[in-house]
């Protein structure tokens, strides 16, 4: 199967990748640039992709960002919330549109390629804070899919119904090399450790019962 996958350079992203690898998929993966104040992430996803010999492209939507206002992720004039996801302020963190933008433009390039499917990694943690990770949002898009083009092309989201900590346990089977993803969304050389991606990362490695590689490399 030829699957396209969103690649964020996160930890969801990484372990989805490795996941439909062992599946045996055929994966091409695309990053999406809008600018995010965390682009480091899409500097490792390059680098996984190199050690796998995956094909890895970039799609260039940083013009859009100037317009993306209210967001501490693309409008460099909100600063990032410290904290838990289940707080009120986390909502700074959401990107208008942004799964709606990222899935019809890598969607774009999985038809043109004639993929049979488009993956991405929205995750049950993300349902309190992102709206565009609830299970009503995929299923709308995969609708949209099955209508947008001749061509028909399939939404995957497996991971819609795990918790973040469910993931790492799975990525570790599968053995995804964590300290080689990024989760901060300060986008420092280092992580911060206390805004909500930090946070909920921890708690992701503990729920696992294993240290953070990332923090041990650091
Ligand atoms: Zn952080």
């Amino acid at each position: 199967m030829k699957t396209v996958l969103i690649l964020s350079g996160g930890m969801d992203s990484a372990t989805l990748l490795y996941d439909l690898l062992a599946h045996g998929d055929s994966v091409e993966a695309i990053g999406v640039n809008y600018k995010q104040r965390h682009g480091k992430e899409l500097a490792c996803a390059a680098e996984l992709c190199h050690g796998l010999g995956v094909p890895f492209d970039v799609l260039d939507l940083s013009s859009l960002s100037a317009f993306l206002t209210g967001s501490s992720q693309s409008d460099p004039n909100v600063a990032v919330p410290f904290g838990k996801y289940d707080e009120p302020s986390m909502k700074l963190t959401v990107v208008p549109n942004r799964n709606m933008f990222m899935l019809a433009a890598a969607g774009a390039v999985a038809i043109a390629r004639k993929a049979d499917r488009l993956a991405y990694g929205a995750h049950a943690g993300d349902h309190t804070i992102y709206p565009d990770c609830r299970p009503e949002f995929v299923k709308a898009m995969t609708e949209a899919f099955g209508l947008c083009d001749w061509h028909t092309l399939g939404l995957h989201a497996p991971y819609l119904d795990m918790t973040k900590g469910d993931i790492c346990k799975r990525g570790v089977t599968l053995g995804v090399p964590y300290e080689k993803t990024w989760t901060c969304y300060v986008g420092g050389e280092h992580p911060c450790g206390k805004c909500g991606s930090c946070t909920e990362r921890a708690e992701a490695f503990e729920f696992a019962g294993i240290p953070d590689p990332l923090l041990a490399a650091a």
